[in-house]
């Protein structure tokens, strides 16, 4: 709505903040839309607690009353983060950090609410450090490893596979991708780290070949920050050129992107994955149905696979509203021509419903977990002498 509307929110939202507070408070803007309200102090940490809590949420009611900015009707919602400073011998700048991370927790946990800063919020950011700094050596001390997760066709026979990444560090033990990717993509060693995974990928999708271990599809994960790489394509070209990747066998490679895509860059966006899509990479939108923006991104985005996300798979049987939203998801895959696999399929009646309902492709632990390279070769093999 502009700058004007802004500014004359921010002194609004500021009267009442002002209103709200006593002689004793000091309130400050921090800058953009984030200000510190700093309390007197109290006998002891408990009744501390409560009194900063208590106000927080009464300044919370206030601030969400809506606001009429000629001509509109505006309605906000605010997160707010408490620390105490105790008898701590803690730098200012620390300090404010730490309400910062209590306030980005309030935020993190749907808005709208008001978090007290704990030494486990601490404990959660040494970890993540950790993480951090041991995630830099990961490569060259050969730490990283892929597992296969075989998928399944309609006859239920093995016809792909999604490779998952696992890094098993000897201080840290093994951290799960769901916890370490995030946080290459926040330091950006998920370029180095993406590339690295893409090759050896590769790398084992050739040997398979020559092997006769053949399947339709292989599926890599490629996170939004490393798509958006200035040479991702040039890296992609290279890589299967060293591996003598036959164009026949680069189409198998699908790459399943998450939908946390910001509007802005779908241009973007789709411009790269159609020059990919030129090398014959094929796409998968992973985690169908979670997005905030699914639909207009089947319509806008050239790919080829919806990956049902497993939240409405596992619940298929408790939850009558997933059972049709999973239907709707695999009509609308037949309207727009796109293959649909589930995934986290673990139980028969999973299988038996989305068989029934025609969805081409299963994935979960009801098959196999994600598995080792040889492992997956066994399988394979011991499947095809079967048939
Ligand atoms: P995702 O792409 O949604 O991967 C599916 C996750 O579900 C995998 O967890 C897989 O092991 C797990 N899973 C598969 N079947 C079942 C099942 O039947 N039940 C249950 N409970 N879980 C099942 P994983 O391997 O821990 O990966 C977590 C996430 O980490 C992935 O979610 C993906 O977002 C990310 N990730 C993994 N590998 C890579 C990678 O190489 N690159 C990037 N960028 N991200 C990756
Ligand atoms: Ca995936
Ligand atoms: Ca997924």
């Amino acid at each position: 709505m502009g700058h004007d509307i802004g500014d004359k929110l921010l002194v609004e939202v500021t009267e009442r903040m002002k209103n709200h507070i006593s002689d004793q408070h000091t309130l400050a803007r921090l800058g953009g839309d984030e200000f510190i309200i700093i309390s007197p102090e109290f006998k002891d940490k408990k009744e501390c607690r409560l009194t900063a809590q208590q106000f927080s949420k009464q300044l919370l009611e206030k601030i969400k009353n809506n606001y009429i900015i000629e001509p509109h009707h505006l309605y906000i919602s605010a997160s707010i983060g408490i620390n105490v400073l105790s008898n701590r011998d803690i730098k200012v700048s620390n300090f404010v950090k730490e309400a910062d991370i209590a306030m980005y927790e309030a935020k993190a946990s749907g808005r709208d609410g008001v978090i007290l800063f704990n030494d486990e919020f601490s404990r959660k950011i040494e970890k993540k450090l950790e993480i951090e700094r041991l995630l830099h050596f990961a490569l060259e001390k050969n730490e990283i490893k892929l597992k296969f997760q075989p998928q399944y066709n309609l006859s239920q026979r093995i016809m792909g596979c999604e490779v998952l990444v696992r890094w098993n560090n000897d201080k840290l033990g093994m951290v799960s991708p769901a916890d370490f990717i995030p946080i290459a993509e926040q330091t950006g060693i998920i370029i180095e780290l993406g590339k690295y995974i893409l090759e050896e990928a590769i790398i084992i999708l050739h040997q398979w070949e020559t092997k006769g271990l053949i399947l339709e599809q292989f599926s890599i994960n490629i996170s939004m920050r490393q798509i958006f790489h200035h040479n991702f394509i040039e890296d992609v070209k290279q890589i299967c050129l060293r591996h003598h990747l036959k164009p026949s066998l680069c189409s198998k490679i699908i790459f399943e992107l998450t939908e946390t895509i910001a509007a802005a860059d779908i241009t973007k966006l789709i411009m790269i994955m159609n020059e990919l899509k030129k090398s014959g990479i094929h796409f998968s939108m992973d985690d169908f149905g979670t997005g905030y923006s699914s639909l207009s991104y089947i319509t806008q985005l050239p790919i080829d696979e919806l990956k049902i996300d497993r939240s409405f798979v596992s619940h298929l049987h408790t939850n009558e509203q997933n059972k049709a939203m999973v239907s709707s998801i695999l009509n609308l895959a037949n309207t727009f021509n796109l293959s649909v696999v589930a995934e986290g399929v673990e139980t028969s009646e999973q299988v038996d419903f989305l068989t029934q309902k025609q969805c081409d492709i299963l994935q979960g632990y009801y098959f196999s977990k994600p598995i080792e390279k040889e492992e997956f070769e066994h399988l394979y093999f011991h499947e095809t002498r079967s048939l």
